[in-house]
């Protein structure tokens, strides 16, 4: 028997109703703040990752997809959606439009992680990027429309965490404060950690190892080295977040696990800090479209994990709206009976009437089993006695209850769209 890959998951109909809802808050979201869908391929030229994720990132190094197609070309299966959405953005010359460009998008993606609870090899991203506007106004917008988003699934229980991580300027200052304070600690470090001290610096300071987490919490903080640019950048998000009476925690140890994020980094994560951990996170990344190679231009979005999203609405007994049910079955007994109900079936659906219908291969006890299974409200029973009188049996399937009606008459008992 085959069985789906490790780390991924069919969503059965029975999830989909919770997939809809949140697909359905966010399109609504988006409406709000003027943002437009778009789609991009689910794989890219791997170099693209490489460039703008990082060649020195667990996500580029570790976990990518990559494979070349039967004409040799490099691809990888996207492992985040913002560096296709540049990409985008420079293809199609959005950088010629108004600024700045608002784009929403839903997104499978593909990292070749360690499968364990809340954590896949193919999870979906519902994510926004706003490119071209490099104001700290928008920093506060884009982090109060990631929390209304969630508010808006009944997902109340998540804080924002924030910090500054600085610019091409600033940054490396810290890097050097970085490696000096942790080069005497390297022996106590995870294997990981070791690595990051010459590659990835800042990844020093999310490593989830217990050993390694008291040094990160004592280790020097970004925020202490912003440059004058980033400093004004960070001090007015923060007041404008105040303005919006948006509480936030400042976590220095945030930093994120992409090469192309300046400035503002934020994620929203469980207060309990279960619940299989962040449920979103975005920041900055004023350089990434210069680094593609299109003018300078800056760019902030953020980025949702759908399963992570479906644990939590059942996890804290959110309701959500159910997939509509066929309002009628149509069950049949006898050849002529069959065409009867293929002709009933097709004038219901045409009047808008949502129908299943049986071939009329079983026992009516068990096609009535069947209504009952769909859901259906009503059945239509059409046997020899039907077609001798020209009538159809309708059935309440709740209560029990039979009556004879006309076949026009059906149309309007089921409340045809007119
Ligand atoms: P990231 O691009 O890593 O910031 O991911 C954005 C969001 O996607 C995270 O906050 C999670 O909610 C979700 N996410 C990231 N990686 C995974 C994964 N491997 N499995 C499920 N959800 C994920």
């Amino acid at each position: 028997m085959f069985k789906a890959p490790r780390g991924t998951e069919d969503i059965l109909p029975e999830e989909q109703s919770y997939w809809r809802y949140i697909e359905e808050k966010a399109v609504a979201t988006c409406r709000l703040y003027g943002y437009s869908r778009m789609d991009t391929p689910a794989f890219e030229e791997a170099s693209l990752f490489a460039r703008s994720v990082g060649e020195g990132t667990d996500i580029v190094n570790k976990e990518m997809y990559i494979f070349k197609d039967r004409s040799g070309n490099e691809l990888a299966l996207r492992p985040e959606g913002t560096a296709s959405v540049c990409r985008a953005y420079l293809e199609h010359g959005m950088d010629n439009l108004p600024q700045p460009v608002k784009l929403y998008y839903f997104a499978d993606i593909f990292r070749y992680e360690r499968p364990q609870a809340g954590r896949y090899r193919q999870h979906h991203q519902f994510g926004c990027e706003a490119i071209g506007e490099a104001s700290p106004m928008l920093d506060a917008e884009v982090i109060q429309m990631a929390l209304s988003f969630f508010r808006s699934l009944g997902l109340l229980q998540f804080c924002l965490q924030l910090n500054s991580i600085g610019c091409k300027e600033c940054r490396p200052n810290h890097l050097h404060k970085l490696k000096d304070y942790y080069a005497p600690l390297a022996p106590g470090l995870c294997d990981d950690c070791r690595a990051r001290l010459a590659k990835n610096p800042l990844r020093l300071l999310d490593c989830k190892k217990p050993g390694c987490q008291a040094a990160a919490d004592e280790a020097p903080k970004s925020a202490d080295y912003l440059c004058i640019e980033c400093r004004e950048h960070f001090e007015s998000l923060k007041r404008y977040l105040g303005v919006l009476k948006i509480e936030y925690t400042l976590n220095h140890r945030l930093v994120r696990g992409l090469d192309y994020y300046t400035k503002t980094v934020f994620e929203i994560q469980p207060l309990d800090g279960g619940s299989q951990s962040a449920l979103g996170g975005g920041g900055r990344y004023d350089d990434l479209i210069a680094g593609l190679g299109g003018r300078p231009a800056p760019g902030i979005g953020f980025a949702t994990g759908m399963e992570r999203m479906v644990f939590n609405i059942k996890e804290y007994g959110i309701e959500v709206p159910r997939q509509e049910k066929p309002a009628v079955f149509v069950a049949c007994m006898g050849g002529d009976a069959k065409i009867e109900a293929l002709k009933t079936a097709s004038e219901l659906r045409d009047a808008g009437i949502a129908v299943v219908v049986s071939s009329g291969e079983r026992s009516l006890k068990a096609q009535l089993r069947q209504a009952n299974t769909v859901g259906a409200t009503c059945a239509a029973i059409i046997g020899d006695d039907e077609i001798k009188e020209g009538t159809v049996t309708l059935r309440n399937m709740e209560t029990g209850e039979q009556q004879e009606v006309q076949p026009d008459d059906l149309k309007r008992m089921l409340g045809a769209q007119q």
